[in-house]
This record gives structure tokens, C-alpha cells and sequence, in this order.
């Protein structure tokens, strides 16, 4: 068989010594730390522990070595487990990945290894309220002030900020305050002044709550910025990739969990004499049309993966992009067969699947819509003319 369908031994025992310590934790500890309040600390500086959260940073600043394929094994493998770890996607992934590539040694050295072993969490603030999907709209603005950057905006959906360290905040600078985004990434710690969060109730129901965030003259040292004012947006894009790899892997772990806890069902649950509801193709073809299409999509992940750790930037965007898509999709279907299979147990709080349905469709929102996918993939893949 092609290596190409493969993943090397040391991602598969990667995989499995992560799905063992998730397990451990479960499905249990996270409906408890939501039930109490309470945070996923315990098990992300376990994983940090173990070298499992910065597996993706260089070495030489505390991390594995490895590449964006290894991260995404780890947040698949947890999820899996039933234990989504969101800030996954935020934290060694984005601002992991972007600081790698853009910092300064400096900066690698402030911010990178507490990124690896999980004791420094950072958030990541691109979205804004009246920007949306449309992140060329953004107007936090950074001015410089003699050897200071003074940061003025607002951003909204920030996830993690309650647990986070810094947020590196994406913003433009004054002369480029109207057109195309230029946009300048700044470390901001969660402590700086003028700088304040409010919580946005959510129905989802996670530890990791989500914030509006309001800069008000948030004054910042300059090696606060990370990369170049005139870098472009490949700096920003050395984020989102990763981003959208993370987010495929959160819904494909999701995915996997929820067609595990319906097939366990699905073959014990009996209600017309010995027949399982699984003997019933009603049943059956839903959770086997599932399992194929979660397959379709693990390969979109890895693909986008390999790309990325290849540097291949442009071909990862493609395939980031409809990694995420076919992830969103899939974790969508496999909460929705799972409560169906589940019955009206499905939709009691104890079998905990009710939640996965809006957990799942997160993945269609975020970090980016579907719509933005298929706008993307029409202009880029298929080369039809621009729509947004
Ligand atoms: C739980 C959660 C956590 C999040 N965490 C973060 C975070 O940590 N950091 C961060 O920066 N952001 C975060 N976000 C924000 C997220 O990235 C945005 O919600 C997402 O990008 C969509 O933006 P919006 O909500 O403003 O929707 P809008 O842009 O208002 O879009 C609304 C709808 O219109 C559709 N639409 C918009 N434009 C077009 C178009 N041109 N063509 C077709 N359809 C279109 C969209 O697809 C969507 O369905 C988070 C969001 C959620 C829900």
C-alpha cells in the first residue's frame, strides 16, 4: 500500500498515547467543569505535560519538532475522546504558528514555550462586529506613538480570554485605515490597560466561553508586534491555515465520537424482540453513509496537512479550506445521526448529545462560514468570477 494513505508510526502511537490520556479524562470531565464552572486546565497541562499540545513548535523553544499533521492528530484524538479542546485551534495552532514564523527570536523565546507545555494560553482576535466574514472590514486601528503602538477597537466571538495570558489581536495600521486589509498582529496581554472583555451568553455549552473585547488606548511596546506592518497577508495567512486544519480535526474528532456513541447504541438497544435497532438499515445506512464520508474528510484534513508542512502555503489554503468544509458537514451529520438513533434519549442532557448538535454546527460558522468556503473554492479552485 502507497505511504501516501499512511500516517507514519510516530503519529499512530502519537495518536493512541493522546486518545488514552483523553480518555481518562472524558466526556465525564468536561460535562463536569461545565456543570461547576470550571475549566479544562487539568487536562490541557496534562497534554502540555506530556509534549502533546506543542508538538507543532520547534524545539529549540520547547516543542516537538513536529508538523501541523502531528497537531491535528492530537485535537482529533481528544475530541474523539470527547474531549474537544477548542483552544487547540487558537493557541499553539494560530498564534503558535504565526510567531514561529514571523517572531522575532525574542518573541519565540517570550511566548513559544509556555505555548508547548500548555502553562501560557493565547487567544486570537480577528472577528469583529461589523466586519464579520468580511475581516478586509476590520477597524481596529494601531497607531504609533514614538517607540509605542497605541491600539484602539473592538473584536467579538473571542474565544478563551477568561483563561487566556494575551490575545494577539489582528488590527490595521493608520495609513492603511481604508482599502485592502494590511493587516499588524500585536501580542496583547489580557492585563494591558484599557483593555476589557464582556462574556457573550452562548447556548453552547462548553468551559470555553466566548468574549466582546474593547481596546481603549491600549498602549503597547513595540516588539508587541508580531511580523511586519508591510508583511502582507501572508502573515496573517500563516495563521489561518493551520486554523482551518485545527477546525477540520475538531469536527472530524467530534464527528468520531458521535458515530462511536451511535453504533454502541445502535447494536445494544433492542425494542422489537432480540433484534438490535442497528439490524435495521434505517439505522444502519445513516451511521455507514456517516463513517464514509468522516473517512472522505480525515483525508481532506491529512492532505491539507501535508501540504502545510510541505510549506506548499497556496495549495494548503485550497485544501485548508475544503478540509474545513467536509469537516463542518460531517460533524453536522454525525450529531444529528446520533441523536436520531439515540431516540428521545438522544435529546436528554444525560447521553450529553444534544449538545453536540450545537457544538457541530459551529463548524459550519467558524473560524470560517461555508459560504466563505464555497466563495473561495468558485473563485480560486474553479476560477469563476469574484462574488464577494
Ligand atoms: C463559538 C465561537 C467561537 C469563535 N471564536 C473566535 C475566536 O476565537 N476569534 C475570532 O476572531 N473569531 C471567533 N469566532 C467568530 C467566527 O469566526 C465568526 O462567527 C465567523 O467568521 C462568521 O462571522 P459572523 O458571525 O460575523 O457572520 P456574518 O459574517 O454576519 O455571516 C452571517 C451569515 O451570512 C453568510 N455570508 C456572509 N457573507 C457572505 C457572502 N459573501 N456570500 C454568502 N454568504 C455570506 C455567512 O456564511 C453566514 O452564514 C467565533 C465564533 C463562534 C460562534
Amino acid at each position: 500500500m502507497s505511504d501516501m494513505f499512511t500516517e507514519p508510526e510516530e503519529r499512530t502511537a502519537l495518536r493512541e498515547a493522546v486518545a488514552r490520556l483523553a480518555a481518562s479524562y472524558g466526556r465525564e470531565y468536561i460535562e463536569k467543569q461545565v456543570a461547576t464552572g470550571g475549566k479544562t486546565t487539568d487536562l490541557w497541562l496534562d497534554m502540555g505535560k506530556q509534549g502533546y499540545l506543542g508538538v507543532n513548535i520547534p524545539e529549540e523553544y520547547g516543542g516537538g519538532g513536529g508538523g501541523m499533521a502531528d497537531l491535528a492528530a492530537v485535537l482529533e484524538e481528544a475530541a474523539a475522546a470527547g474531549a474537544p479542546l477548542l483552544m487547540m485551534v487558537v493557541s499553539p495552532a494560530i498564534c503558535g504558528s504565526i510567531i514561529t514564523r514571523c517572531g522575532t527570536p525574542r518573541q519565540k523565546q517570550k511566548w513559544l514555550p509556555g505555548i508547548a507545555d500548555g502553562t501560557l494560553l493565547m487567544a486570537f482576535g480577528i472577528t469583529e462586529a461589523d466586519a464579520g466574514s468580511n475581516a478586509h472590514q476590520i477597524t481596529t486601528t494601531a497607531i504609533r506613538d514614538g517607540d509605542e503602538w497605541v491600539l484602539n477597537g473592538q473584536k467579538t466571538f473571542i474565544s478563551g480570554v477568561d483563561e487566556a495570558h494575551a490575545v494577539l489581536i489582528v488590527s490595521r495600521t493608520a495609513d492603511a485605515r481604508t482599502g485592502k486589509l494590511k493587516p499588524a498582529l500585536f501580542v496583547v496581554p489580557t492585563d494591558a490597560q484599557g483593555f476589557t472583555r464582556t462574556p457573550i451568553p452562548m447556548a453552547w455549552k462548553a468551559p470555553e466561553k466566548q468574549f466582546t473585547l474593547f481596546l481603549d488606548d491600549v498602549r503597547l511596546p513595540a516588539d508587541a508586534l508580531v511580523g511586519d506592518e508591510d508583511g502582507g497577508l501572508w502573515q496573517l495567512f500563516a495563521g489561518l491555515n493551520p486554523e482551518r486544519i485545527m477546525g477540520a480535526a475538531l469536527s472530524n474528532g467530534m464527528a468520531r465520537y458521535a458515530l462511536g456513541k451511535a453504533v454502541d447504541y445502535a447494536r445494544t438497544r433492542s425494542v422489537w424482540k432480540d433484534q438490535p435497532i442497528g439490524s435495521h438499515q434505517g439505522i444502519a445506512h445513516p451511521l455507514a453513509r456517516v463513517k464514509i464520508e468522516l473517512e472522505q474528510s480525515r483525508l481532506l484534513q491529512q492532505k491539507a496537512a501535508a501540504l502545510y508542512d510541505a510549506g506548499d502555503d497556496f495549495g494548503a489554503g485550497e485544501y485548508a479550506n475544503m478540509a474545513k468544509y467536509a469537516g463542518g458537514e460531517i460533524a453536522c451529520n454525525a450529531a444529528d445521526v446520533a441523536v436520531h438513533t439515540h431516540g428521545g434519549n438522544g435529546l436528554t442532557e444525560e447521553y450529553g448529545l444534544a449538545n453536540l448538535l450545537i457544538a457541530a454546527r459551529l463548524g459550519r460558522i467558524a473560524p470560517v462560514s461555508r459560504e466563505m468556503i464555497l466563495n473561495f473554492v468558485g473563485m480560486h479552485t474553479l476560477g469563476l468570477p469574484k462574488s464577494y
